[in-house]
């Protein structure tokens, strides 16, 4: 990981010479994005993002927001915008097609299974193959401050995940800590099959970190990080 000022990236992914990405953090707004030198050029590309596991790909500027929660593309100057506070943020990059996804994965999205499906939609497109997707995992909140209510962990079991690696029981009665970061981590290795060192993670816990920006934290914050990713021209 290395740090710039307003945004975090992977060094892996800073060795791919058509590529640019970040997670954003505390304080860093879209507005900025045209101040960024390597960015100013990009298109950025905003969704209304829902929870939910509607994934789209574009071709060029849109004129109004989707409402969904993954972007696909492989045109050169849009830069995909995903924004969280708390839920994880997960970028795709095919290297050999030159195609690129954001995704956004809270608890909703993951169990409805949205990186699977954002990479099946790759697969359909471009022919994209898990072996060459690399994939970005960025700040989210960690287990240990994530507790969450029984319907959350029901919606996981119905979906078939491994209740055992991705939640722990809090002290209280029927609550439970859910890994977030894990799930996807599973979703990507066991049911996509990308090998484990495609992936790269950001291993920060939104509520734990004030450079960061927590849902749990500051409820009635607005704010929001923003993550991004795009193809340059
Ligand atoms: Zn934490």
């Amino acid at each position: 990981m290395s740090e710039k000022k307003n945004y975090l990236t992977i060094e892996k992914l800073n060795q791919i010479p058509w590529l640019v990405h970040g997670f954003g953090l505390a304080g860093f707004e879209v507005s900025q994005l045209k101040k960024e030198p390597s960015l100013k050029s990009f298109y950025p590309v905003e969704l209304s993002q829902q929870h939910s596991a509607k994934v789209f790909f574009i071709k060029k500027i849109l004129s109004s927001k989707l409402v969904g929660d993954g972007l696909i593309t492989a045109a050169p100057g849009l830069l995909l915008l995903i924004k969280t506070a708390d839920c994880l943020p997960v970028l795709l990059i095919d290297l050999e097609h030159q195609a690129i996804a954001a995704v956004h994965c809270g608890w909703r999205g993951t169990y409805q299974k949205i990186i699977e499906k954002t990479l099946k939609q790759m697969n359909k497109i471009f022919g994209s193959q898990p072996e060459k997707i690399l994939a970005a995992l960025g700040p989210c909140v960690e287990q240990n401050c994530y507790e969450v209510g029984p319907e959350v962990q029901k919606a996981f079991f119905r979906a078939g995940f491994p209740l055992d690696s991705i939640f722990r029981p809090a002290q209280q009665v029927n609550k439970f800590f859910l890994d977030l970061r894990a799930a996807n981590f599973w979703l990507l290795t066991q049911v996509i099959g990308l090998p484990e060192e495609n992936i790269s993670q950001i291993n920060l816990c939104t509520f734990c970190r004030p450079e960061l920006l927590s849902y749990r934290r500051q409820p009635l914050k607005e704010e929001r990080l923003i993550n991004f990713i795009g193809i340059k021209k």
